[in-house]
């Protein structure tokens, strides 16, 4: 069986329907504190907190698992400055309660949700995988400590792992299964859909005097679902043997604008959308664009989504479903 931790969240429920397809049984772990319980697609569904090591320990001597895919963590950038020691709590000490629970239950294979954040106001784009790596808020530092720790957990228990340092995670699942619904929501497109649904009056651009031609951020939006079918092929690498740990860029290749978002949003829904101008976000970079060529060329995986308006599209009509009263 493969466990999926987080498997409640938005990540983690479209790679449960990846799994799903792949007929491996799943078991969900979720502490429900941002998942939702009818988001959780496995055949078992376990609810509990990765701070508690004796239920992870548990459910790893309950079950056969034979991989883990590893999402639950807290992942607001502006939070995690304001609240670090959650992070801190959260992200690092509920994963070393995992790795721990793995190496005791002799589980070998981990497939970890990074991010590109990791990676902080990168100085080249595309960003490629050799990019420095230099965080700056406390959510990446988190995630690139776990990095850290899969390589030594590597290097003296042999732990096979592959983390995925995602871009801009964006979009819904086709048939409506599931999609965005963060409490409190900070996300770009799902704010502007509450705008064109009504819930909200307008929305405020971080920004505008960046060294952009339009003057507003530009970041790489990929589509949730390609992001999930990599994690199933970076799973069969593992289970086919790969050894030691690798990092993937997961990202679509192409960079919109703050404003070309708005504008695709405004073309999908047919909806006014009123922009009002915000200041800038602190710990924002300018430009941030994947380079995928590694996890192209290594893991074979192809996009299927890449057309911006799709993507708004697809997370359109989760949003309608989901938040339309
Ligand atoms: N953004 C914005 N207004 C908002 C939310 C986000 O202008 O209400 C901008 C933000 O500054 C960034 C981009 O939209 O340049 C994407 O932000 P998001 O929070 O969706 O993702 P992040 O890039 O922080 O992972």
């Amino acid at each position: 069986m493969i466990l999926v931790t987080g498997g409640a969240g938005y990540i983690g429920s479209h790679v449960v329907l990846e799994l799903n397809k792949t007929g491996k049984e799943v078991i969900v772990l979720d502490n429900l504190s941002r998942g939702h319980k009818e988001l959780a697609f496995g055949d078992v569904f376990e609810e509990g907190d990765l701070q508690n090591f004796s239920f992870i320990d548990t459910v790893f001597k309950k079950y056969n698992i034979e991989a883990v895919v590893h999402f639950a963590a807290s992942s607001l950038v502006g939070e995690s400055m304001t609240s670090p020691e959650d992070y801190y709590y959260n992200n690092l000490f509920g994963s070393l309660n995992l790795l721990r629970a793995m190496r005791i239950n002799d589980v070998n294979r981990i497939v970890f949700s990074s991010t590109a954040a990791v990676y902080g106001e990168p100085e080249h784009v595309p960003v490629s995988e050799s990019a420095e790596l230099v965080p700056t808020n406390v959510y990446g530092e988190t995630k690139l400590f776990i990095e850290t720790m899969l390589e030594r957990y590597s290097n003296a228990y042999g732990l096979d792992s592959i983390a995925f340092r995602y871009f801009n995670a964006a979009g819904a699942d086709a048939d409506r299964r599931t999609g965005e619904d963060h409490i409190p929501e900070t996300h770009l497109i799902p704010i502007i859909l509450d705008v064109a649904l009504g819930k909200r009056e307008n929305i405020t651009v971080f920004g505008n005097d960046y060294t952009t031609p339009d003057g507003t951020c530009i970041r790489d939006y990929i589509h949730v679902t390609d992001l999930a079918s990599a994690h199933v092929l970076g799973l069969e690498k593992l289970l086919s043997g790969q050894r030691g740990k690798s990092s993937y860029n997961l990202g679509n290749g192409k960079g919109y604008s703050v404003l070309q978002i708005i504008e695709s949003v405004r073309e999908v829904t047919q909806r006014i959308i009123p922009v009002v101008e915000g200041k800038r976000r602190q710990g924002d970079p300018a430009v941030l664009v994947a380079s995928s060529a590694k996890a192209e060329s290594q893991l074979g995986w192809v996009q299927k989504h890449t057309d911006i308006k799709e993507i708004v599209s697809t997370a359109w009509n989760w949003h309608q479903r989901r938040f339309s009263k």
